[in-house]
């Protein structure tokens, strides 16, 4: 009988999961930075998703066999915060289709033939100086970059928020990845962007008070303060014990005189694309991304331009076999389902990983050892909650405040028994939205 019941529950528990593959990450490793940027080779299918921001979808306005430019829009959206998707090819497009994205889920995508010319659509010269404040916001949102500043793969895409005036600003650099520093490139490729980026947020808000929060990784704070030594921008280095779930919370803890009303957080990962945007009004058609894992023969750091897609990066790596691959940011990293799936603006981290890698890190019994319940900014109860999930309890689920969850990752992180709670939680939501 006993028997019958585990194998029912663990019938269950296949069934619930079986479509998740989760991916618990495995710790932190200590790896020598990385000291130069790989580029890969621009692919000749380019598949542009329409959906780079959580939930926010555009419309494709272009059709097969059409010819576009590089720089030319492929999709828009009739909402206020969502920006355009451009063209980082010239080329013809050969179809609109559907490609599974990093969740798993179905998006549509445009796919151009790159005639690897890179025939440009032009572009005006502004002055961003002579824009009102609301051209200039509306400037920005069209050069279509996602920032990924709340953390969280749920709130990626918010529209990057200038405010009118502010007294402080807080550059948000703490992002550390999953296997390595992931902030190298911005004080090697690309330091002029980002002191031109620094230099704009000084025109338009003159007395404001810049702060750069980081990782306490040595080669971050050496890098960060060679870089912006003549700059009178403070670098504050995070403890390691401190994780921000919430961006607010760390500007409470950097600025003595907080006040959400008067402080602007902005993505210091995006500071140089918007630097070139606001400055030269160019778009920015590449993005960064720390490729690591053990079944990567180069792990570093990867310029990938836009329409790429996982096995572009997976070639250029030498990832011949990965037996996982998870896209992450920050410690909240989601199972990657196929190798098609197009690489979304805002993903910091792929990580191709081995099966001894993702075996020494099976999940086992939870032993009720509360730590999960006392890092958990949401004070949550990540134990009781992942039980829940599994049982597909999704009413007690969401009684118990599991739609609270902000999805950050520090419960897996800090789980002895390695207990695939993050992922629980996602899967539990996404099941209850049907
Ligand atoms: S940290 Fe892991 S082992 Fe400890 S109570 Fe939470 S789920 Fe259980
Ligand atoms: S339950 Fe886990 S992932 Fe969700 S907010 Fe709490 S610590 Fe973060």
């Amino acid at each position: 009988m006993q028997l019958l019941y585990l194998r029912l529950v663990r019938g269950m528990y296949m069934k619930l999961f079986s479509l998740s593959k989760f991916v618990n990450i495995p710790n932190f490793k200590s790896l020598d930075p990385f000291t130069e940027i790989i580029e890969v080779k621009e692919p000749k299918l380019m598949v542009y998703s329409l959906t780079q921001q959580h939930n926010m979808s555009c419309t494709p306005v272009v059709k097969r066999r059409d010819e576009v430019l590089k720089g030319q829009v492929i999709g828009e959206s009739e909402n206020k915060s969502v920006g355009p998707i451009y063209s980082s090819v010239s080329g013809k497009v050969k179809q609109i289709t559907t490609e599974v994205g990093l969740d798993g889920d179905k998006y549509e995508v445009v796919v151009i033939e790159n005639d690897g010319l890179y025939k440009e659509l032009e572009r005006e010269k502004i002055d961003y100086k002579s824009l009102s404040f609301e051209q200039l916001k509306e400037h920005i949102k069209n050069l279509g970059l996602v920032e990924t500043q709340n953390l969280t793969t749920r709130k990626r895409g918010l529209h990057i928020p200038f405010k009118k005036a502010c007294k402080n600003i807080l550059l948000n650099a703490q992002e550390s990845g999953l296997y390595g520093q992931i902030d190298t490139y911005l004080f090697m490729a690309e330091k002029e962007d980002f002191l031109n980026g620094i230099e704009i947020l000084r025109n338009l808000y003159k007395d404001a008070d810049i702060k750069l929060l980081t990782t306490n990784d040595q080669t971050t704070v050496k890098g960060f303060s060679e870089l912006l030594k003549e700059t009178n921008v403070e670098i504050v280095p995070k403890k390691p014990t401190q994780y921000y779930h919430d961006i607010n919370l760390a500007s409470r803890d950097v600025f003595s005189d907080f006040n959400m009303k008067d402080t602007m957080v902005l993505d210091a990962f995006m500071l140089p694309a918007l630097a070139r945007g606001i400055r030269d009004n160019e778009l920015t058609h590449y993005q960064y991304i720390l490729v690591n894992g053990n079944d990567t023969k180069k792990p570093g750091i990867y310029k990938v331009i836009n329409g790429s897609q996982i096995k572009d990066l997976q070639e250029a790596s030498e990832a011949m076999d990965p037996f996982r691959m998870v896209g992450g940011s920050i410690l909240s990293g989601d199972a990657i389902y196929s190798l098609d799936t197009t690489i979304d603006k805002g993903i910091r981290e792929i990580l191709f990983l081995s099966k001894d890698e993702v075996a020494r890190d099976e999940e086992i019994n939870c032993i009720k050892c509360g730590r999960c319940q006392d890092i958990c900014p949401m004070n949550l109860k990540p134990w009781e909650l992942n039980e829940m999930a599994i049982n597909r309890d999704f009413d007690d689920f969401f009684k118990n405040r599991g739609g609270m969850c902000v999805e950050c990752g520090l419960c897996s992180y800090v789980c002895p028994s390695k207990r695939h709670l993050l992922q629980s939680f996602k899967t539990a939501k996404k099941a209850s939205r049907g």
